[in-house]
């Protein structure tokens, strides 16, 4: 039986620019190639958990446009129910222009489009789906309301819940206790934990503040370092898994819905974030958002 995760969140259309460097105010750089792949937290994380062998119902809102239709049909390929996933007429899908330089580096500007327009009317029309989940996950690319009235709606159901806030925005402490895992990076976690984090010492101190402010369990990843675990009962460093870098874009959101599905199936913390860890380390060994999520039978095999 595959476990069911519901997924609120955001659907981008990622317009990507390798370039050699990253430009400077007023400056014409010539690229070296463009892509255009589908992304958007929420889709890449509804993509990694369907990859990693998770039933995803995807609540979420697209433009009447051609990138709404091509991401949907995407999430369709990969096995997600897109019965919530609504079309809204008259508005644009949400679009990322990225710009991914040769030492891997990206800059991103977002421009929300539909995503902005998720109500609270939305999650209520999903509520029977998210109240049958194993587990819900959200990220903060939609209106923050929405994203909360999903969470009470998990809570109500006793359904899990996974929040990786992310674009980094501040939350109130009554959010964080309705939270049982939270997945930050080192931007989040210094926003949310008033801690700068620039090594694991400084992660160690964050999450402490972090369970502090009332989440139960603290991922915090540290890129190519690995990630710090912070639970009510000890914490703990895991380092990353050892590959070539190519894109780092997604590497976030492979790690977010791979640990859902890993917590859905009932693994415990720690050999969930080695899965999450042995998925997003693939990721970035290719170009891309979801194009560079792995399948659950290459993440296993590096686990070995
Ligand atoms: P992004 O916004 O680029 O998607 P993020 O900042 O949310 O990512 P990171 O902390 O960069 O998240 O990465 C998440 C996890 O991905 C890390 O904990 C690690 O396991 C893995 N990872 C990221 N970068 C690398 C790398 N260069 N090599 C191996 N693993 C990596």
């Amino acid at each position: 039986m595959k476990p069911q995760i519901a997924v609120v969140g955001s659907v981008n259309m990622d317009m990507v620019f390798k370039t050699p460097r990253m430009p400077v105010p007023g400056e014409t750089l010539m690229g070296h190639s463009f892509h255009q792949v589908h992304g958007g937290k929420g889709a890449n994380q509804a993509v990694a958990a369907a990859r990693m062998g998770a039933k995803v119902h995807f609540v979420a809102n697209v433009g009447d446009d051609l990138n709404g239709q091509s991401c949907v049909q995407a999430l369709v390929q990969d096995g997600i129910d897109v019965q919530h996933v609504r079309v809204m007429a008259g508005s644009a899908t949400g679009v990322a222009g990225i710009l991914l330089d040769d030492a891997g580096e990206n800059c991103i500007v977002l421009t929300t489009g539909a995503n902005a327009l998720m109500s609270t009317a939305d999650i209520d029309k999903a509520g029977n789906t998210i109240a049958e989940a194993k587990l819900l996950l959200c990220q903060l690319e939609t209106p923050l309301a929405t994203v909360m009235h999903a969470i009470a709606c998990a809570r109500r159901a006793n359904v899990k819940v996974v929040l990786n806030p992310a674009p980094a925005q501040v939350l109130a402490d009554e959010l964080l206790c309705q939270v049982d895992f939270l997945v930050v990076n080192e931007t989040e976690a210094a926003l949310l934990s008033g801690v700068a984090v620039v090594d694991v010492v400084t992660a160690e101190r964050a999450a402490a503040a972090l369970l502090a402010r009332g989440a139960k369990v603290i991922l915090l990843t540290l890129g190519a370092l690995g990630m710090w675990v912070a639970t009510p009962a000890n914490a703990y460093f895991l380092a990353a898994f050892e590959v070539e870098v190519l894109d780092t874009t997604a590497a976030g959101d492979t790690f977010v819905g791979s640990f859902a599905v890993a917590m859905a199936e009932g693994r415990d913390v720690r050999a969930a974030c080695m899965f999450a860890q042995s998925a997003a380390a693939l990721a970035v060994t290719k170009l891309g958002a979801q194009t560079s999520i792995p399948y659950r039978e290459a993440v296993e095999r590096q686990l070995l």
